[in-house]
């Protein structure tokens, strides 16, 4: 059988439409694929039944010249997703067996342009975590291993790690994410791949199964940024079903193609060299200037003061949003349900059993910042410095028309590795956290390696809707680095 694996979407399209093969020929690949790697744990559920009905109504369409803009493109989708008939389950217990009756809007909107869905990829509990360390599938690990020691097993990142593990180990062309506080970025970093989380409102979040609905954002995991556009024009869509949902006119994300950085301000938040920041990352983020400037654009220092307020802030807001999302989960209504005989016992063990350790501890953190005693000290506060980042970035972006940073300040970590410390943990996420607070658009595009062979990502942060030049500036970083 013919090698698909390091194909992006862009080739395969071509591929399919010259006839070198077929999709039916392709998901089969994927399909063996998937099943020589379970041990990498990349999915929950699989649907490869479905996928090659899908695939051969695909071949009929090329066959017809009726092909819409991913047809025939075998993808794996977040199990955040709800798809209708298929089993949908955020990685907890307590949605072990939940089948939705409905299809989440980005997903609709990929079948409708042709996606084929390979099956429903493994992720944090409830999207809550760096490493996908909290699913209640088991974790997932990274394909990529350390040059001098082949036997250790990396984290792929979180929450999106099934995802992101699938598409860096070829068994699909790309994978769809979401991102609350970094979720995409931080995986797609972890595994050399690109990660885009579009602006808060791009996408529709209906039927995304809910974690901190002020800040979730579903986005792709792609091999290349041409991908990472053409899986995003397909995702986004207004929709009545979503209030937050824009109604801005999309553009076509492909024009980051014809867009130019000459004379364009890159700013460098001077708030990002953090105490801490891998060495081997300042260096490729200073090389990332470096091509930016050769592009002829201006590199500019600029100053987010409140970037140091952004952790506490998103693990105060995301946590209260999260125990009033989680809330619904009760063993009545739908999930997991603990038989108890009074109704108070059921709630409580229900809870219990079908919530994982890190669900139950920002339930927690959230129901005490939300309680009448605590809400001005925390949550309102919280709310404020939200406010005042915000502001931060509006400053900063009258200086400069693109921000320029690491994704994160670490490479993928052994599996066991920050386990026993929450914060430690969260610190993943202290450079990911700010634009998400913000709402704003940003990438991770893998830009250099460190000494252990591991990938490093440069994230872009751009202006509201500016996905543009966002994807221009990931494609500079993409076409300057050596490999
Ligand atoms: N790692 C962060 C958290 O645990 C972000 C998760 C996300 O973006 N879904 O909350």
């Amino acid at each position: 059988m013919t090698d698909y694996s390091s194909l992006t979407i862009q080739s395969a399209i071509s591929g399919l439409r010259k006839k070198d093969f077929t999709s039916v020929e392709l998901t089969k690949f994927f399909i063996e694929k998937i099943q020589k790697n379970n041990e990498l744990n990349c999915f929950i559920t699989k649907t490869f039944e479905i996928a090659l009905k899908k695939a051969a109504e695909s071949d009929e369409r090329i066959l017809k010249n009726s092909n819409r803009q991913l047809e025939g493109i075998p993808i794996g989708m977040k199990d955040l997703f709800c798809t209708n008939g298929v089993k949908t389950t955020a990685g907890s217990k307590i949605l072990e067996n939940f089948v939705p009756f409905y299809e989440s809007t980005v997903s609709k909107n990929l079948w409708d342009s042709g996606a084929v869905m390979l099956g429903k990829t493994n992720m944090d509990e409830f999207a809550m975590g760096s490493a996908n360390t909290t699913s209640f599938f088991g974790n997932v690990l990274n394909p990529l291993k350390p040059k001098s020691d082949k036997n250790k097993r990396l984290v792929p990142g979180g929450s999106s790690g099934g995802s992101a593990s699938a598409v860096a180990s070829g068994l699909c062309l790309a994978a769809t994410g979401s991102d609350t506080g970094g979720s995409i970025r931080q995986p797609a970093s972890f595994c050399g791949l690109v990660g885009l989380k579009p602006t808060y409102g791009r996408c529709s979040r209906f039927g995304m199964i809910a974690f901190a609905s002020s800040l979730d954002q579903a986005g792709p995991i792609t091999k290349s940024v041409e991908d990472a556009a053409l899986m995003l024009q397909c995702m986004a869509s207004s929709d009545e079903k979503d209030s937050t949902s824009s109604k801005k006119k999309i553009p076509n994300f492909l024009d980051f193609k014809k867009f130019n950085l000459k004379g364009k301000k890159i700013g460098i938040p001077k708030e990002y060299s953090i105490k801490g920041l891998n060495e081997n990352i300042e260096k490729v983020w200073k090389n990332g200037t470096e091509w930016f400037k050769s592009e002829g654009a201006e590199i500019v220092e600029i100053s987010l003061p409140y970037t140091e307020f952004a952790l506490p802030t998103y693990y105060i807001i995301a946590p209260a949003e999260a125990s009033a999302n989680l809330a619904r989960y009760d063993g009545i209504r739908y999930g997991f349900r603990s038989n108890e005989p009074n109704i108070n016992s059921l709630y409580s063990k229900t809870r219990a059993i079908g919530f994982g350790k890190e669900v139950k501890r920002r339930l927690m953190i959230g129901t005490y910042v939300l309680s009448a005693g605590y809400y001005d000290a925390y949550y309102l506060k919280a709310l404020k410095v939200r406010k005042l980042i915000s502001n931060d970035f509006e400053k900063a972006f009258k200086s400069c028309d693109l921000i320029l940073t690491p994704t994160t300040p670490n490479v993928a970590f052994p599996i066991g590795e920050k386990q026993t410390d929450p914060i430690e943990m969260y610190l993943n996420d202290v450079l990911t956290v700010p634009a998400s607070l913000a709402g704003l658009p940003a990438i991770s595009v893998s830009a250099g390696f460190n000494n252990e062979m591991l990938p490093i990502g440069l994230q872009v942060i751009g202006k509201p809707f500016d996905e543009i030049s966002v994807l221009a500036a990931g494609s500079l970083i993409e076409r300057f680095r050596e490999f």
